[in-house]
């Protein structure tokens, strides 16, 4: 396909904002592309050059770019820069910036003119795989062999693929749909086109197997090491007791919910790759988890989905989410692996010996992942219990609470219980801390500033600021905002019961963070019964505050129970409390 032909494509796809015109568009497409093209062609219309999960980076940035304009046009870099701002972006100024032909671009590019999509592609590969001293220099030629190669609405679009800002307005639920619409004229493929899509994350490849074999040949897509499976997701319910209503089946594994990062590894021989929950891969960043799958998996070929999570192999304890992100980098990443040791918990096993288990049940997934794996300190088979009732349920629930976990992920147990790739289905369930009202006690808090209400509530108040009694300074330490709870009658009555404590400003013994701040002023004087979720340490409530860390103590969602007339402020829960309570919470 000429890539001339592409930028039609592209434009006709800018100029409309219709969803049905775009996919319209996308089935003509997709109809003109050739086999051998269409997967580029699908990479090129989400503005990528290669599959997500690949780590083809072109590492172009504008100033490199600016620099390549610069050496093609012979230019010097100050002046092309300042056409850039002229022009607004880098690729109106490429349009517009003429490159001559040189005979050495022949080395990067075959044609002096009418570029295939092939070429444009290739060239781009060359950008991104270009490595090593001189590298740069390299880059910056190949793409003024192509932009010399190009028309001026050619290299407006490679120059927008280059610096990563093609967003044409296509994602790729309506790229599957413009191929379900080429096959059909309607949306009825999208569900296979899905499922093969998030089975091997390659949506070129799909299209290059819907073009050459249909949907059947779709429907036969298969999982294949190295390119990541979508991960299954969770559903949340509104009440713990909804659990058993929705996961059907007469048993029900209550997995223990890790706090940390999800991560499918996928391991061929000795060879071991990490993909995170974006499908991107990070194997670089766990050496130490691709030690563990490498010596504690004992298959030929598997791929498994679990969490990692920041461990403390002395104590036995996890650690919080906070931790691990320490392992978020790029260098001192051996350094880092010691100094916050991490935990590979495996919950799920997709691809055995090259076989696929996805259409195995839960159990015996399971059964299947307990048998490759060896455990060790750092890595193990997800914690379950398998419970009957919504008390047992509880009960796993509580203990994992106690051992410091977030919460339960139930999972069911039923024969058709297969592995969903990218879907949130009922079949998985968490219930975390935050749902569960952890709290032994409700807080007494002091109200102290108010919120103009918005939409249905302008002309009321939205929500009240609530503060704690801190005694050793006696002053009024804010915890939280309480928007939730209040019946329609209460809110009607708020501003007239509130009325005689309305002040100007800020009574002066009560201490605010700026950026919560109230509309409206009150005197301490009235008190509230607060339930909440949990405490937490908050940058916006001076709670307890402590100046080192910036940071007081905070109530999550809040929600407003009665009034409490009986209490005087200086009757609130006080600042102490509430720092034992914060100690207190999942112990
Ligand atoms: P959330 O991130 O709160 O939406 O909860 C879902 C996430 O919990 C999953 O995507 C996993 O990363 C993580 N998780 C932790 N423990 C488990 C488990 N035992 N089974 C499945 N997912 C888990």
């Amino acid at each position: 396909m000429k890539f001339s032909s592409l930028v039609s494509f592209f434009e006709r796809l800018e100029e409309t904002a219709s969803q049905i015109e775009m996919t319209e568009i996308l089935a003509d497409l997709f109809e003109k592309a050739s086999e051998e093209d269409i997967d580029i062609v699908c990479y090129f219309v989400l503005g990528n050059i290669a599959p997500g999960y690949s780590e083809a980076d072109l590492g172009l940035g504008d100033k490199t770019v600016i620099s390549a304009l610069a050496l093609g046009s012979g230019r010097d870099e100050e002046e092309v820069s300042r056409w850039v701002r002229d022009k607004g972006t880098l690729s109106a100024l490429a349009a517009d910036l003429e490159i001559p032909w040189k005979e050495g671009f022949r080395d990067y590019i075959a044609v002096e003119d009418g570029l295939r999509v092939e070429d444009v592609h290739d060239a781009l590969m060359q950008i991104a795989t270009a490595s090593g001293s001189g590298s740069m220099k390299k880059k910056k030629i190949i793409l003024g062999a192509m932009l010399a190669a190009a028309d001026a609405k050619e290299r407006y679009y490679i120059t927008r693929l280059a610096t990563g800002t093609m967003r044409l307005g296509a994602g790729d639920r309506t790229l599957l749909d413009g191929m379900s619409y080429s096959i059909s004229g309607t949306k009825e493929h999208r569900p296979v086109l899905e499922h093969a899509y998030y089975t091997c994350s390659d949506i070129g490849h799909v299209a290059k197997v819907l073009k050459r074999s249909g949907i059947s040949g779709v429907k036969k897509i298969r999982v294949s090491l190295n390119r990541p499976i979508r991960p299954m997701l969770t559903q949340r319910v509104g009440e713990r007791a909804e659990i058993p209503e929705k996961i059907t089946s007469a048993r029900i594994a209550a997995e223990e919910k890790y706090d940390g990062e999800r991560i499918e590894a996928h391991k061929d021989g000795d060879d071991i790759h990490l993909f995170s929950r974006r499908l991107t891969d990070i194997t670089g960043q766990f050496p130490d988890v691709v030690e563990e799958v490498r010596s504690g998996i004992d298959a030929t070929t598997a791929i498994i989905d679990g969490e990692v999570v920041a461990y403390d192999a002395g104590e036995g304890t996890y650690q919080p989410f906070q931790q691990l992100m320490h392992r978020r980098r790029k260098y001192h990443v051996k350094e880092y692996a010691e100094k916050v040791p991490a935990r590979y918990v495996v919950f799920d096993l997709l691809y055995l010996n090259g076989n696929s288990k996805m259409s195995l049940s839960y159990p015996e997934r399971r059964a299947q992942l307990k048998k490759i794996l060896t455990p060790s300190d750092f890595l193990s088979v997800s914690g379950m219990k398998v419970c009957a009732s919504a008390e047992e349920i509880h009960d796993a629930f509580s203990s994992n609470l106690k051992r410091g976990l977030e919460g339960v992920i139930c999972k069911s147990c039923a024969s058709d219980s297969v592995y969903e790739p990218g879907n949130r289905s009922w079949q998985w369930i968490k219930w975390k801390k935050e749902y569960e009202t952890e709290l032994t006690d409700t807080l007494d808090l002091v109200i102290i500033g108010a919120a103009a209400g918005k939409g249905k509530r302008s002309g009321r108040y939205g929500s009240v600021l609530c503060a704690a009694y801190n005694e050793e300074e006696d002053v009024f330490q804010t915890v939280c905002s309480v928007g939730t709870g209040f019946s329609d009658e209460e809110l009607e009555a708020l501003p007239g019961k509130l009325e005689d404590c309305k002040r100007e400003k800020k009574p002066s013994r009560c201490q605010v963070r700026n950026q919560s701040e109230p509309d409206f002023w009150f005197s301490p004087e009235f008190v509230i019964e607060v339930l909440g979720s949990e405490i937490t340490r908050s940058p916006a409530h001076t709670c307890n505050w402590d100046d080192d860390e910036k940071r007081g103590f905070a109530l999550r969602f809040p929600r407003f129970i009665r009034w409490r007339p009986e209490k005087s402020p200086e009757q609130a829960t006080s600042a102490e409390e509430i720092a034992q309570m914060y100690g207190q919470q999942g112990s």
